[in-house]
């Protein structure tokens, strides 16, 4: 997780709406890319295996948003 913390926390528009964390209503994120695993993958459809997902993580509480893509 320590690779988070190089990246500067801004905004994040989804369809025309900011995103805020549900959490603790932060709007500032860090997006990074993550692999889907089969760890990952287990928990969705086989067709989401090996893909790549847009992750936005709060950087108030460090909840993640999974964008699929
Ligand atoms: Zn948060």
């Amino acid at each position: 997780m320590t690779r988070f913390s190089k990246r500067k926390p801004d905004t994040v528009m989804v369809k025309d709406r900011k995103l805020i964390c549900p959490v603790c209503d932060n709007d500032q994120f860090i997006e990074t890319r993550a692999q889907m695993n089969t760890a990952v993958a287990s928990l969705f459809d086989v067709d989401f295996a090996n893909k790549t997902a847009r992750c936005f993580v709060c950087s108030e509480c460090t909840y993640v948003f999974w964008f699929r893509s």
